[in-house]
This record gives structure tokens, C-alpha cells and sequence, in this order.
């Protein structure tokens, strides 16, 4: 895929800030191995779990990769940070791609299934990762 179809196909989702602040704070790994976090979605202007209306889009959470102070190959591994500066966020798009990138329909279970798509030196990579589960073990009903 090259860049500007990937650009095109961005949509943004609007998850719950309260609830995902949190989340994306404790999730550390590497991209596309290691899932990530659920975050709960604003649904009819509000958060299912936590009723909270203030909104992240999920075009503005990023890939961030950490390195020790002595490495100076591979990140030692990578966080999810929120940035909402626009010139950064264009910039970073071209480079690491995007870990919520996008929902799409899940063959399997008709929920949702999260894409996440990443652009290391070899190439683009993406993942689907289904919600359902995702949930599974985090939701107490
Ligand atoms: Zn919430
Ligand atoms: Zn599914």
C-alpha cells in the first residue's frame, strides 16, 4: 500500500478520553505483535462504561518508539501516546502509520474488528484485531 491510499482511508473514531487515557498509558510492546487496549467508543454523544462525553480521535494516537540511552539500533519498544498537534500528527502518519487506523466488520462475529497499521523500514504491516476478543477478560458483565 503506499502512502496516500492509506491516507485517504483514515476515519476517525471517537473513543471515550476518560476511559482511554488510562488504557494507553499501561500498553507497552511492539506494534502489531502485542494487542492493544481496548477503548471504549462514544456512542449517542456519551461512554457506555463510564457515561464521560469528552472524545480522542483515533487518528491522534500514535506509535512511539523508546529507545535506551546507549541503543542506538532497534527501539527497545514502543508506547501509545495521544498527540493532537496537527503537524506532527501529518508527519507521523507518513512515518509509523497508525494503531486504531480504522474499524472494520468482523467475518466471524459481525462485531467490530480493529485494523492497526504500522510502517516499519521493511514495510507496511497491518493487523485485525476483533473487539470481541478483545473484551473478553476485560468486561465484567
Ligand atoms: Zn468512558
Ligand atoms: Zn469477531
Amino acid at each position: 500500500m503506499d502512502m496516500r491510499s492509506f491516507e485517504e482511508k483514515i476515519c476517525d473514531i471517537r473513543f471515550c478520553r476518560s476511559c482511554s487515557i488510562s488504557s494507553l498509558k499501561r500498553w507497552k510492546g511492539w506494534p502489531i505483535r502485542d494487542p492493544l487496549p481496548l477503548l471504549p467508543l462514544i456512542e449517542n454523544g456519551k461512554c457506555k462504561i463510564c457515561g464521560g462525553t469528552n472524545d480522542l480521535l483515533s487518528m491522534n494516537i500514535i506509535w512511539l518508539n523508546i529507545h535506551g540511552p546507549y541503543n542506538t539500533g532497534l527501539p527497545d519498544y514502543w508506547i501509545l501516546k495521544i498527540n493532537e498537534g496537527k503537524t506532527f500528527k501529518k508527519k507521523f502518519i507518513s512515518k509509523w502509520g497508525l494503531p486504531y487506523y480504522k474499524f472494520e466488520t468482523c467475518k466471524r462475529c459481525g462485531g467490530l474488528l480493529l485494523v492497526s497499521i504500522f510502517n516499519p523500514p521493511i514495510g507496511w504491516q497491518l493487523k485485525k484485531q476483533c473487539m470481541k476478543s478483545l473484551l473478553s477478560g476485560t468486561l465484567i458483565e
